[in-house]
């Protein structure tokens, strides 16, 4: 089970696509199933429709939530193979049903957002916007490193952009951060002292240019 191409909570940790396709090939030449979490990645945060696309694999399960209503609704979704659809499908007397059911499962409000959504992102091309977006952050975030001293380590992939305060270990230089972030007008919500931009994907260069002068200045508090 993993998170491919990048491990977000666990401090926006980027692997290669490599590892990932190594992974696919060992787990099905020993009849693994490959769990991909694609909750913080899928739909287009990370420049492609899943992230998984990036290494050209497909997991036997796919999870989805966040970007599937926009972050509208909340909805959740398991996807898996044809293989796996089988082993629970059958005339409902020989019991071979899947019961795991839950008190909002197969909500219509959400299932249509849901829709409409990854609709919206196909006409409005939002892969095109995540590519501009993209080069502006690592650029922006790069130029805050370089300028304040204060971050190493700047990372990018898609409409993510990562870097690691410099602090003192244990140190809470990453929550006075935040809290001078928000005093200024960005939520950046640092993980521990890796600070994160994850801002979405209809988001205009003019508004990043703004979320990199706070930034800049909450780094130099
Ligand atoms: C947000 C998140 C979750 C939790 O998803 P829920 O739909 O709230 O259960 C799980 N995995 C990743 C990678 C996430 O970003």
């Amino acid at each position: 089970m993993l998170e491919p191409i990048i491990q977000g909570a666990g401090g926006m940790r980027i692997y290669s696509q490599d590892l990932l396709r190594r992974l696919r090939k060992w787990t099905a030449e020993r009849g693994i199933h490959l769990i991909a979490d694609e909750i913080m990645t899928g739909f287009y945060r990370t420049g492609k429709r899943m992230a998984c696309e990036h290494a050209e694999i497909e997991p036997d399960f796919l999870c989805l939530s966040k970007g599937m209503t926009s972050g509208f609704l909340p909805l959740s979704a398991v996807v898996t193979t044809q293989a796996v659809y089988e082993c629970f499908y059958d005339e409902y007397e020989s019991g071979k049903s899947f019961l795991h059911s839950h008190t909002y499962s197969g909500n219509a409000l959400a299932a249509s957002v849901a829709l409409e959504a990854m609709k919206v992102m196909e006409e409005e091309n939002i892969e095109a916007n995540v590519f501009e977006m993209s080069r502006f952050m690592q650029n922006a975030l790069t130029d805050i490193a370089e300028r304040t001293g204060r971050l190493q380590n700047v990372r990018s992939l898609g409409a993510i952009a990562a870097a690691d305060l410099l602090a003192e270990k244990k140190s809470r230089f990453g929550f006075q951060v935040y809290k001078e972030a928000v005093r200024l007008g960005a939520l950046i919500r640092p993980l521990g002292n890796t600070l994160y931009w994850l801002p979405p994907l209809t988001t205009e260069i003019d508004t990043l240019k703004l979320l990199q002068v706070m930034t800049e200045k909450a780094v130099l508090i």
